[in-house]
């Protein structure tokens, strides 16, 4: 096995009952990155570091500001803060919105003194790629209510591609081009009683003609919309899609 991706929370938009919200971690030749910290994800991340100070993550990535995919990013930054001040800072790759979405959570505590900038170095998304440990951070902006930044970690080994939030687009095909894995939003409102229009997230059907046509070799389904039947959603899946299809769930554990 060359790697492991744990699915931290698996719900889109709000956590549901025994769901968190959007959140992975990375693991591959000695490297942890932190993909998302979404309502609810921090306290299996802390668990799985088995550090109460949030030590051992190289490099946070986040795709977007809403949220579902940072709320607790705010709570890693206290946990480093309270925990590990004075360590070197922890490299965030996000989009600017994130930045500022940490500024005004910590707000209360007076104005800003720099201490965001103490414990994390930031780094815009989306932007040329980076290097980061042993993979190639490459991104690229996704159609969403605000900037998104897809993701796609190249290494020698392994390609490990993520949506982010993101509406149908010809951009997926690249960032999940031949994945080891392809990690995919699938919101899937058309379960909903009321479908709402999904032009900035996906369905079922879209985010199976994504992996399709980016050859991606494995599938994980995730940020499904509290309520959603997700075996039904990964049936409708496999009707497009013929490559292995993954359901995401919280504590799960991906070989890579
Ligand atoms: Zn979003």
């Amino acid at each position: 096995m060359a790697g492991r991706l744990l699915v931290l929370g698996s719900s889109g938009a709000w956590p549901g009952a025994g769901h968190a919200c959007s959140g992975y971690v990375l693991e591959h030749a000695g490297s942890r990155v932190v993909l998302d910290l979404g309502y609810g994800t921090v306290v299996p991340l802390l668990a799985h570091l088995g550090s109460d100070a949030g030590g051992g993550v190289d490099a946070v990535v986040v795709s977007h500001a809403h949220a579902d995919h940072m709320g607790d990013l705010h709570a890693y930054f206290r946990a480093r803060w309270f925990g590990a001040r004075g360590d070197p800072a922890v490299p965030v790759y996000a989009p600017p919105q994130v930045r500022e979405q940490v500024l005004a959570a910590d707000a209360v505590d007076g104005p800003d003194d720099g201490r965001i900038d103490r414990v994390f170095s930031w780094h815009t998304l989306p932007a040329p790629p980076y290097d980061v440990g042993p993979w190639r951070l490459e991104s690229v902006e996704l159609p969403h209510y605000v900037t998104n930044a897809g993701v796609r970690l190249v290494s020698d080994e392994l390609v490990v591609a993520y949506t982010g939030d993101t509406g149908p687009s010809l951009a997926l095909a690249e960032l999940g081009r031949d994945a080891d894995l392809f990690v995919v939003e699938c919101t899937d409102y058309s379960q909903l009683a009321q479908p709402r229009k999904e032009q900035l997230h996906l369905n079922a059907r879209t985010a199976a003609e994504a992996a399709r046509d980016a050859g991606a070799r494995r599938l994980l389904l995730t940020h499904f919309w509290p309520g959603v039947d997700r075996a039904r959603t990964a049936r409708e899946v496999a009707e497009v899609y013929d490559g292995e299809v993954l359901v995401a769930r919280e504590g799960m554990v991906v070989g890579l």
